[in-house]
């Protein structure tokens, strides 16, 4: 069998550089929240293939779905031969969309082509074409969710020209002192300096931004977007990307906000680790793009389905809503107990279970420390502990581990990481 070290050689010579590589680890097999690299080493899996597995790895109830899916049949293209499991899936997710009204869902693969289909059915709808973004905000890696992405290095950088009619407003972030009446206020600027609102197809916003270091928007500003929404006939899309699927204690994020998104995206965890993406929104909007504007060779596979599918199941019988706040608890209280150890740390937050630490040197919030914070995520690897970094300024460890994870088992990471700050910090 290869080692690590010979499999990141062949990595190294065969596959660009451009595809990044958190840790020099190759697996061999997982379960859960756990996982075996190819040399047999144990990991505790904190970082869940990017809020992909809030399941955990291979649930069994969802390969079962998968396997008796794989036995029917596996493709068909839904423009082609229509299946059962993609209308059971968009009726199951459009139930669960909060805001009045009928609502449609559409299928594709990935969170970025669902991002680009929101974009497209929101200019549909309104026959306008510009979309404001925001900053730190993260989309995808297709050049249209690229435009849409607030952060230049390493994500855009050589990749443009990006699509025209992309402004970026400022997302509050009140522990860096922006407060939602700036953030609104920069909007505002937007409308005077750059394109009128009539102009305006849609705001796109994460809840909580994932990429961009785990910031809540607050409820105030997403009224306050919801309110210049309908004075001007723009549309709220909630990228939900990884926000969704339960990862905050509610299915979607949004659920929590004073107000209803028109339209949301959603991929990642929706199907325990198959890739399949979702836009669902408002029938009316939904359906502005005439026949064949939408689709996809692969977009809503019968596995994605299928595995989407039993993930809502898993769901209901493993209560993992409810367990995804009570795990946030007990993820929050254990990173404040590392926090009241180590200066460094000069935030603990989190919706339901989508947790971070944020780090600045000497514990002044205005120094972001990401050498510090490769330190710990790399020794905490070496003990067996699998994380996450993010932000702006890659100073914030997020985590993302399955819901599905026993207490004992996060309870054996928080310890690893706190083993990790005490011996790097
Ligand atoms: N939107 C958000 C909020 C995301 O976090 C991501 C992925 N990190 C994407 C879109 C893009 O999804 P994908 O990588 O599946 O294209």
């Amino acid at each position: 069998a290869s080692t690590n070290a010979e499999l990141m050689a062949r990595r190294r010579a065969a596959v660009p550089r451009g595809v990044g590589q958190a840790h020099e680890i190759f697996i061999a097999r997982a379960e859960n929240a756990e996982f075996w690299d190819v040399e047999g080493k144990r990991y505790i899996d904190f970082a869940g293939g990017i809020a992909v597995l809030n399941t955990g790895h291979c649930h069994p109830r969802i390969i079962e779905a998968v396997k008796a899916q794989l036995d029917l049949y596996t493709h068909t293209c839904f423009q082609v031969v229509a299946y059962e499991p993609y209308v059971e899936l968009a009726e199951r997710l459009a139930a669960l969309a909060p805001g009045e009204g009928a609502k449609k869902t559409l299928l594709l693969s990935t969170g970025a082509e669902a991002v680009e289909n929101a974009v497209k059915i929101a200019r549909s709808y309104t026959k306008r074409p510009g979309v404001i973004a925001f900053t730190g905000g993260y989309h995808g890696r297709t050049v249209m969710t690229l435009g849409l992405t607030g952060k230049v290095a390493p994500y855009k950088t050589g990749f443009g020209p990006f699509p025209g009619e992309v402004f970026h407003a400022l997302f509050p972030n009140p522990l860096h002192g922006i407060s939602v009446e700036d953030a609104l206020a920069s909007v505002a600027l937007l409308f005077k300096n750059d394109i009128e609102p009539e102009r305006v197809a849609a705001f796109i916003v994460e809840p909580v931004q994932g990429e961009g270091g785990f910031y809540e928007a607050p409820a105030a500003f997403v009224a306050g977007l919801r309110e210049l929404a309908d004075q001007h006939g723009i549309l709220l899309i909630a990228d939900e990307v990884q926000t969704g699927a339960g990862r905050t204690g509610t299915w979607f994020a949004c659920e929590q906000w004073p107000v209803a998104p028109d339209l949301i995206t959603s991929a990642k965890s929706m199907a325990g680790g198959f890739p399949i993406s979702a836009v669902i929104g408002r029938a009316d909007v939904m359906d502005a793009p005439g026949p064949g504007g939408l689709g996809g060779t692969y977009a809503g596979s019968p596995i994605g389905c299928a595995a989407a599918l039993a993930v809502l199941e898993v769901f209901e019988q493993e209560q993992l809503l409810q367990r995804s706040q009570a795990l946030g608890e007990r993820l929050r209280a254990g990173l404040r107990a590392i926090a009241a150890k180590v200066p460094a740390v000069v935030d603990v937050r989190g919706l339901g279970a989508m947790v971070a630490l944020e780090l600045g040197k000497d514990g002044d919030v205005h120094q972001p420390d990401a050498d510090l914070t490769g330190r710990v995520v790399r020794e905490a690897a070496r003990r067996g502990l699998v994380l996450l970094s993010c932000g702006s300024y890659g100073n914030v460890i997020r985590i993302l581990v399955p819901l599905t994870a026993s207490d004992a088992l996060i309870d054996e990471g928080l310890q690893v990481l706190a083993d990790s700050f005490a011996a790097v910090a």
